[in-house]
C-alpha cells in the first residue's frame, strides 16, 4: 500500500509523542520522496518501539531527533536521543531476546521490543542496527528495501 510518508510520520509521531516526558522534544526531518510502499502497522509499530525506549531512556529535556529519507530504494530511518546510552559491554548482546543492560535496572522493560523490530526487519529484507555511547545517547538506524 503507498503511503504519503512524511504526513504519516508526523501522525503516528504526535500520537506516540503523547508519551514523552515533561520538556522532552522531539524533532522530525523527512528527506526525499514521499511515498513507500510498506505496512503501516508495521512501521507504526517500529516506530512505537524506537521513539519509547528514546522517551524512557533519556532525562528530562531531552531532545530526540528522528529522520527518514526515501531514495535509491530504500526507506532510512533513524532516531537519536541524548540519554543513558548502552555500556560498551552490553552493546554485543542487546538484540538478544530478554537482554538489558547492566544500566537500566532501575527502568522497567522485558527486553522484548527491540527483538520484535529485528524480526519485523528481517522478514522484509530490512536492517537495524545502533551506536551508542554510555551517558551520551544512542542512535538506532532502520532500513527497509523499496521497490
Ligand atoms: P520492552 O520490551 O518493554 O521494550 P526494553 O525497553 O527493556 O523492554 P528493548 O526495547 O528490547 O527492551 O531494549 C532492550 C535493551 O536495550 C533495553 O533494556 C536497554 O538496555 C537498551 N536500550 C534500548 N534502547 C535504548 C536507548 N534508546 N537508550 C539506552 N538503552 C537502550
Ligand atoms: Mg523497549
Amino acid at each position: 500500500e503507498a503511503l504519503q510518508f512524511e504526513q504519516y510520520m508526523r501522525d503516528i509521531l504526535e500520537e506516540i509523542g503523547l508519551l514523552k516526558k515533561e520538556d522532552q522534544e522531539i524533532h522530525y526531518e523527512h528527506r526525499g520522496a514521499d511515498t513507500a510502499v510498506l505496512d503501516k502497522h508495521l512501521l507504526r509499530n517500529i516506530l512505537n518501539n524506537l521513539l519509547s525506549n528514546a522517551i524512557k531512556y533519556s532525562g528530562e529535556g531531552a531532545r530526540i531527533e528522528v529522520r527518514s529519507e526515501i531514495g535509491n530504494q530504500e526507506l532510512s530511518l533513524s532516531v537519536k536521543d541524548q540519554g543513558i546510552g548502552i555500556p560498551q559491554a552490553d552493546q554485543e548482546h542487546l538484540m538478544t531476546r530478554f537482554f538489558r543492560a547492566t544500566n537500566v535496572t532501575n527502568i522497567q522493560g522485558t527486553g522484548l521490543g527491540l527483538t520484535i523490530v529485528r524480526r519485523y526487519l528481517d522478514m522484509m529484507g530490512g536492517s537495524i542496527w545502533f551506536e551508542s555511547k554510555e551517558g551520551a545517547g544512542t542512535t538506532f538506524f532502520v532500513k527497509i528495501p523499496q521497490e
